[in-house]
């Protein structure tokens, strides 16, 4: 069964009371950190805010896949067998006059770190002029609210596609849309929505799912948001079903031709669910691909 990523946070919220065992899956917190980078000259900031845990059972990656063979997989690539870790993170881009925030994390009803960590960048969530947001899960929205439940960055544009739009007002969280509405503003992939910014259109993992292109003199770097979730088994068996994508046929069909795509051009790439800070390149190896972790 095909479930979003709200149904195992869910879970997680079900097991928050429960034994230290039974909450090894779902988000867990995680603590704050900022890793500063550059992009030509602008600086970007990789903000942590939770860990993710999914146990290696069928139900989340490689679904459909002998959980044997994704263990095979895990464990060449080093990493325990019998449950995968995602990072949950941010983008900050610093631009003269203007600071732009992508993605807000699990925000305040699962203790996400995201707010800390932007307090560790130097950044208060009232200098955020622009929030842009690759896709409406709660893992990349659920910072838009504070715990009292106001706005969390009160004078930021908040930019999506309108795809996504339209699928929140149609099934996300009914409280959320009505408390972000008045600052939203759409907009149709391909668009700029910054200075050195353009929305790429990623549709798979949702309907209206979008990376966003950071350009500054001959330097780049996309924000792939969940195009991949896993560093090592979305990237060595792209075409393995994950439980996050809304459709499974169509996530697989965005990440194969979009990792395709980096591994030829080799562009820098920011995945926040990649290890922080997440930052590296793409790289094709063997019938799959492999995450290469910036050096700095
Ligand atoms: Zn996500």
């Amino acid at each position: 069964m095909k479930t979003s990523i709200l149904a195992g946070l869910a879970v997680a919220v079900t097991l928050a009371g429960a034994s230290r065992a039974a909450q090894a899956v779902g988000p867990l917190p995680a603590p704050p950190a900022a890793r500063s980078f550059r992009v030509g000259t602008l600086t970007l900031v990789a903000l942590r805010d939770a860990r993710f845990v999914a146990r290696n059972d069928g139900k989340t990656f490689g679904i459909g896949v002998d959980p044997a063979q994704v263990a095979l997989v895990l464990r060449r690539a080093g990493a325990p067998a019998d449950e995968i870790y995602l990072d949950v993170g941010g983008l900050l881009v610093k631009e003269p006059g203007r600071l732009i925030l992508i993605d807000t994390g699990l925000g305040p009803a699962f203790r996400g770190a995201l707010a800390a960590s932007l307090a560790q960048a130097g950044v208060t969530p009232a200098e955020i002029t622009d929030v842009l947001i690759t896709h409406t899960h709660a893992d990349h929205v659920g910072g838009l609210v504070t715990a009292t439940g106001s706005l969390a960055f009160p004078h930021a544009t908040i930019r999506l596609s309108g795809a996504e739009w339209g699928w929140m007002r149609a099934h996300g969280d009914a409280a959320l849309v009505r408390l972000i509405a008045p600052q939203v503003r759409t907009f149709v992939p391909g668009e700029s929505v910054a200075p050195g910014v353009t929305a790429v259109g990623l549709t798979g993992h949702t309907p209206g799912h979008a990376g966003y292109e950071i350009v500054s003199g001959s330097d780049r770097l996309l924000d792939i948001g969940d195009t991949a979730h896993s560093a090592i088994i979305s990237l060595a068996r792209p075409a393995w079903t994950i439980e996050f994508d809304q459709d499974a046929a169509a996530g697989r069909a965005s990440r194969i031709a979009t990792l395709t795509r980096l591994a030829r051009s080799h562009e820098r790439v920011y995945a926040p669910h990649f290890p922080f800070p997440g930052v590296g390149r793409i790289e094709a190896d063997g019938e799959g691909f492999a995450w290469k972790p910036d050096p700095n």
